[in-house]
């Protein structure tokens, strides 16, 4: 029999409850910045400047030059559960925003000291507001919660001072400042990589390859090869690859490309083009319309010709005479920084018998996947996704890479799981 008697359940006090469920969404100042970058993101911004103190810990500054933040929201920004990303369950299977739980300036609000200074363009002036506790706050006892008037630039200006400074084993749990400031690196320049389709900024007209040079080094750079891939239409099934030119990219719209995927399951393939072809990856209009039916030349009857274009993407990747200490991989999904770890251990394993063991390639991938078949609800901090058809879309990235590495390295084809 048990030896201890039963305690009462008691109800946790509502502040510790709130602080636990903040550390769920914000585990250290790295993911703070990725909320906030992509609050950023999400308001249109096309010049982002953060500031960094302590590795975060004591100050985290995020400058945008966004939509702003109107007034009469203001008392709802750090509520939980408030946003202006989505209104109804029906919204979230259309989701273009990667924010929309309205979980992150509240969970930060619990966790640290929060203020914003916001401007929207048509009004007059800036406003700046404190938050602590999901609710409007004043810097010193006596003044008034409400937001104050102030000079500011249109845009957002997000304010975090003295993260974890009321969760004490979270604060040491940080293992040093400048260990939290390589995270933080880390997180900005995997978004600045890819700023070549306008995200944060890096010199403009910037290429994504140039900017991995800026950001990650000139000898890494100058060992990568480019490759687009992207769904139907496809070659026939015997597995020699075509290019196909722009003109099949296009085709009418559909709104049933997340039923359609899950049909096709399994079914779609890789093509490779080259950077000679004519496709463009970023080039949001012709996102995810059908390939038309007419332009499937080459046929050879099977079901496959009318695969349409669902799907693509775009590579760099390190070669065979590249060896690093630890695998680079940047994982973008309709140009937000995501984690796949199904996608990059199929890219491992593609390397895994072509490099010297204890060496890592370096990959960059920006994916375009209807974001209907994309679902970002697996965790509240939104890194790890999953999406549709993962099976036949990682099949086919890995069967690029592959190939590409095949032709780098001159040797015939090899064996890779996934
Ligand atoms: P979510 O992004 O899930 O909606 P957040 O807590 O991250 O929740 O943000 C709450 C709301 O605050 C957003 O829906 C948005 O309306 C507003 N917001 C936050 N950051 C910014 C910003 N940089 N620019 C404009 N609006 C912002
Ligand atoms: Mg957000």
């Amino acid at each position: 029999t048990a030896a201890i008697a039963p305690r009462p359940i008691k109800r946790l006090d509502e502040q510790l409850i709130n602080r636990i469920a903040a550390g769920e969404i914000i585990h250290r100042p790295s993911s703070a910045l990725k909320e906030i970058l992509e609050n950023a993101l999400d308001a249109g911004s096309t010049s982002i400047r953060v500031t960094v103190k302590d590795g975060g810990l004591k100050l985290l500054q995020v400058q945008d030059n966004g939509s702003g933040i109107g007034k009469s929201s203001l008392p709802l920004l750090a509520a939980r559960f408030a946003t202006s990303k989505i209104s109804s369950f029906s919204d979230l299977s259309s989701l273009q925003s990667y924010g929309f739980r309205g979980e992150a300036l509240a969970s930060i609000s619990h966790v640290a000291h929060l203020s914003v200074i916001t401007k929207v363009k048509d009004e007059g002036c800036a406003w700046k507001a404190y938050y602590t506790d999901g609710v409007l706050s004043s810097p010193k006892a006596g003044i008034s919660l409400d937001p104050k008037p102030c000079a500011g630039n249109d845009g957002t200006t997000i304010i975090v001072e003295d993260l974890f400074y009321n969760t004490p084993l979270r604060l040491q749990a940080m293992k040093s400042a400048s260990d939290e400031y390589s995270r933080i690196l880390d997180v900005i320049t995997k978004y600045a990589a890819s700023s070549a389709s306008s995200e944060i900024s890096t010199p403009s007209g910037c290429t994504v390859k140039q900017n991995i040079g800026l950001l990650y080094g000139a000898t890494v750079a100058k060992e990568l090869s480019h490759v687009l891939i992207s769904s139907g239409p496809t070659e026939s099934s015997k597995g020699t690859r075509k290019r196909h030119t722009r003109k099949k990219m296009k085709g009418k719209q559909t709104g049933k490309g997340a039923k359609e995927v899950r049909d096709k399951k399994g079914k779609g393939k890789a093509s490779y083009l080259t950077e000679a072809d004519e496709m463009e990856v970023g080039d949001e209009d012709e996102n995810f319309e059908r390939g038309s039916q007419d332009d499937n030349e080459g046929s050879d009857g099977s079901e496959e010709e009318d695969e349409d274009v669902r799907w693509k993407g775009e590579v760099y990747l390190s070669g065979v005479n590249y060896h690093a200490k630890k695998m680079t991989f940047l994982l973008f999904i309709n140009h937000r920084l995501v984690e796949s770890s199904r996608l990059k251990k199929g890219i491992e394993s593609v390397y895994n018998s072509l490099l010297p063991k204890g060496t890592y390639p370096f990959v960059y991938l920006s994916l375009q996947i209807d974001p209907k078949s994309v679902d970002v609800n697996v965790h509240p901090t939104k890194r790890e996704v999953h999406f549709l058809d993962e099976e036949a879309i990682i099949r086919s990235v890995c069967d690029a890479i592959q190939e590409a590495l095949v032709k780098d390295s001159g040797s015939r084809t090899f064996q890779y799981q996934t």
